[in-house]
């Protein structure tokens, strides 16, 4: 009988640690006697056969690397029933029994959508945004932060030899939490993000209390999609005479080596996956709770609400002056 092969793809937006997850699922699955093939370019190299078997050595030397070695794709095609199809037909061609799909929200309705069609998928969360609600962690989140805390930390230098006041646009998509936890860790004056109404003018606000109890320069953290940062800066110039600069990190942010967590956390996941697949256990989504490994249905994390660090806003916020 042919060996029982297992797929591996990321999918979606690129994010550090990703390596590390590829890693673990194709030497765990390896070990348990299965075959691995890589598929190239999230779902569009499923659909068009693009795979590349995967041995032990294929994955040696990439754990510390940013990026993807399968590469990353968004794939239109795999929206409709007849893409669907397509990949399920490569499934079969290649005997393959269960796939590891590495992405975020977008990346695991297609992987419900896949193990509906008797493909079983398992889905593990990397993203640098940490916005995916069945997880209190995603891979790439800790080096993000990490990344953007090293870059706010150079503006600070200039913000403060100038008197300046620095506003910085982090990356986030939809979620506050890279602008909150860099934001603290960089002693940000305000941070503004989406889950937490604040104004400009709270914002100007804050920074002239501080100014009265003689702060000289201000970081002001702000999570993507808030505004535009130039304009923000103007604002608080024009109103505290304050010289204000706005820089946007942009995709600095989804590069570089991971960190000790993001790698730890994907190897642990990918391991995890390919038990699952291993019992045949599909449609599910890995998370991070507790410290704990744990899976759901993938459905059933897709409707889960986070809910936002509100204590860790009040106390960046109550110790910022
Ligand atoms: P992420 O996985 O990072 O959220 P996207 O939302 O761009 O990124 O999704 C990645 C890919 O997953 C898409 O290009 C598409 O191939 C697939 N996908 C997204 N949404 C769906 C869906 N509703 N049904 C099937 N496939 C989907």
């Amino acid at each position: 009988m042919e060996q029982k092969t297992i797929g591996i793809l990321t999918s979606g937006g690129d994010a550090p640690g990703m390596n590390a997850a590829v890693r673990a699922v194709v030497r765990t699955a390896i070990k348990k006697g299965f075959k691995v093939v890589g598929i190239e370019r999230g779902y569009n190299g499923l659909i068009n056969g693009e795979l590349i078997e995967m041995d032990m050595r294929s994955v040696s030397d990439i754990i510390h690397r940013g990026g993807t070695v399968l590469y990353t794709a968004r794939c239109k095609e795999f929206r409709e029933l007849p893409g669907i199809l397509k990949a399920k037909e490569t499934c079969i061609q290649n005997n393959i029994c269960g796939i590891v799909v590495i992405g975020g929200d977008g990346s695991f309705r297609g992987a419900a959508d896949l193990s509906a069609q008797g493909i079983p998928c398992v889905g593990i969360p990397g993203t640098i945004d940490n916005d995916i609600s069945c997880t209190e962690y995603t891979i790439g989140y800790d080096t993000a932060m990490n990344t953007a805390v090293e870059m706010v930390d150079k503006l600070r230098d200039t913000a403060q030899s100038h008197d300046r006041c620095s506003v910085v646009e982090v990356m986030g998509r939809h979620a506050g939490y890279i602008a909150l936890n860099a934001g603290i860790a960089c002693g940000a004056t305000s941070i503004m993000v989406p889950e937490v109404k604040t104004d400009v003018e709270d914002v100007i606000k804050k920074i002239k209390i501080s100014q009265q109890l003689g702060k000289h320069h201000y970081i002001i953290m702000v999570a993507e999609g808030i505004g535009n940062v130039e304009e923000i800066a103007k604002r608080i110039e024009a109103e505290t005479g304050i010289e204000s600069r706005g820089t946007v990190l942009g995709h600095v942010q989804r590069g570089g080596n991971p960190t000790v967590r993001d790698r730890v956390v994907a190897s642990q996941m990918g391991y995890y996956a390919v038990e699952l697949l291993e019992k045949g256990i599909g449609n599910r989504v890995i998370g991070l709770k507790d410290n704990k490994m744990v899976d759901y249905d993938i459905q059933e994390a897709l409707k889960m609400k986070k809910p936002f660090e509100e204590d860790l806003f009040r106390i960046a916020n109550d110790i910022s002056f």
